[in-house]
């Protein structure tokens, strides 16, 4: 006999060992082992996320290797959740928001555009702090001057507080707990998944409007553990005008659709160049925003130029030094569009490209955007209210913990 299928078996290979198996998932309303993307996802991850007994699950998956039983379809319990809402369980108290910026491909700008949007927001006066989900490939601490075991932990506090950058913004990236900020971090899916939900829910984050979550590229098991198993509330989209990025977006889009999780907008990085003689060059080819607009069905937030100064201000840790209008237009279109999104639920407005130089709907001026108290974007309409993280994230930092270090 072989062995029996487990909770950790990740569904596609379950599906791929027992041709015919898709069924006993799709009896119990598991989708996940017909869909590209959910097929990643372990057995218990996939029952989690659509509130089902991952037991019963268990005890039909065995009966059809044994005998080739399928089951009777079950009735969805009355208190299925949408896919959205189970994610909203998992809210921390505190947290306002949890906005996801992802890329398709590696090197578009996607850490960057986190770090100078939390820049922006905070300067605005909002209460923002950055989740470096890149646990192999993290910049955003080195781009902040944020040093290597930073992380502390106050006696008597359940949780430890993230570094907290020069500005102000807490900080919590795998760099931090690290001895060597070269050492490498040789992970596989599941671990790098785990550390970003511990990430989360193991943090005195304090109160915070936005808690953007840096992704890494692509659509693998981390950023599918953020979009299916975190109360991700939308994604913003990183993207360059060239070819290959706009194909590859194109499946990060995707990914989004089927999980369900809105695509706040796109933001076209490396968009342009301006000259000191005044003339702006696209050096990576036309814009490539509207295209992804139409795919997407979110607006264009933003098109950003290559600012040598970016490099260096990054390098040298001081990137909260940074301030161009590109980024402040970006801030003002996320703000408008989180706003516009709440009032105007279900239906999901668009902010053409075109209202980005003013020609179809003026943004707020700042003195508007000034009134707007920085704890202001609307209250979300599903949002529990002070309720508490439910995701246990596998019994506190104890994986992490080694790294940790006592508040002095
Ligand atoms: P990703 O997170 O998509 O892999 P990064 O944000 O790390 O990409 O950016 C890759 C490199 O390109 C970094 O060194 C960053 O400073 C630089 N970079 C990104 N966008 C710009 C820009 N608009 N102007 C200048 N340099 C940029």
């Amino acid at each position: 006999m072989s062995d029996p299928i487990t909770k950790e078996m990740i569904i596609r290979e379950v599906r791929d060992r027992y041709p015919g198996i898709t069924a006993v998932f799709q009896a119990h309303g598991l989708p996940c082992a017909g869909c590209h993307v959910g097929s990643y996802e372990t057995i218990e991850g996939g029952a989690r996320t659509h509130k089902l007994d991952v037991e019963a699950i268990l005890a039909d998956l065995n009966r059809f290797a044994r005998d080739g039983t399928v089951p009777e379809r079950r009735a969805r319990p009355n208190n299925l959740l949408t896919p959205q809402t189970a994610r909203n369980d998992g809210k921390i108290a505190g947290i306002k928001y949890v906005v996801a910026v992802m890329s398709g491909k590696g090197g578009v700008g996607k850490s960057l555009v986190t770090a100078l949007l939390a820049v922006t927001l905070k300067r605005q006066g909002y209460k923002v702090g950055i989740l470096d989900g890149d646990i192999t490939g993290p910049s955003i601490p080195y781009m902040f001057g944020v040093p290597v075991r930073s992380l502390t932990q106050v006696p008597g506090q359940q949780k430890p507080n993230p570094p907290v950058s020069r500005g102000g913004i807490p900080i919590m990236s795998m760099n931090v707990l690290l001895d060597d900020p070269e050492a490498a971090v040789i992970w596989r899916g599941p671990m790098i998944s785990g550390a970003i939900r511990q990430f989360y829910t193991d943090m005195n984050w304090g109160t915070l409007d936005y808690l953007l979550v840096d992704l890494p590229p692509g659509t693998s098991d981390a950023p599918m553990t953020v979009l299916q198993q975190m109360p991700t509330d939308g994604v913003i989209l990183v993207s360059s005008p060239q070819g290959l990025a706009t194909m590859v977006v194109s499946k990060a889009i995707q990914m989004a659709h089927k999980l369900e999780v809105p695509i706040l907008g796109i933001v076209e990085n490396m968009s342009y160049v301006d000259l000191p003689d005044g003339t702006r060059h696209e050096i990576f080819g036309p814009s490539q925003g509207q295209r992804l607009v139409g795919l997407s069905g979110a607006p264009l937030l933003g098109r950003l130029p290559i600012d040598p100064l970016i490099t260096t201000l990054s390098d040298e840790g001081h990137i909260e030094e940074y301030d161009s209008e590109p980024y402040q237009t970006l801030a003002q279109n996320f703000l408008t569009h989180l706003r516009e999104r709440e009032e105007a639920r279900p239906a999901l407005p668009i902010i053409s490209s075109r209202s980005l130089s003013g020609a179809a709907r003026p943004l707020p001026s700042k003195a508007e955007a000034a009134a707007t108290p920085p704890s202001a974007p609307a209250t979300r309409r599903d949002e529990p209210a002070g309720a508490a993280s439910t995701d246990k994230g596998g019994g506190g930092l104890q994986r992490l913990g080694r790294f940790l270090k006592p508040d002095r």
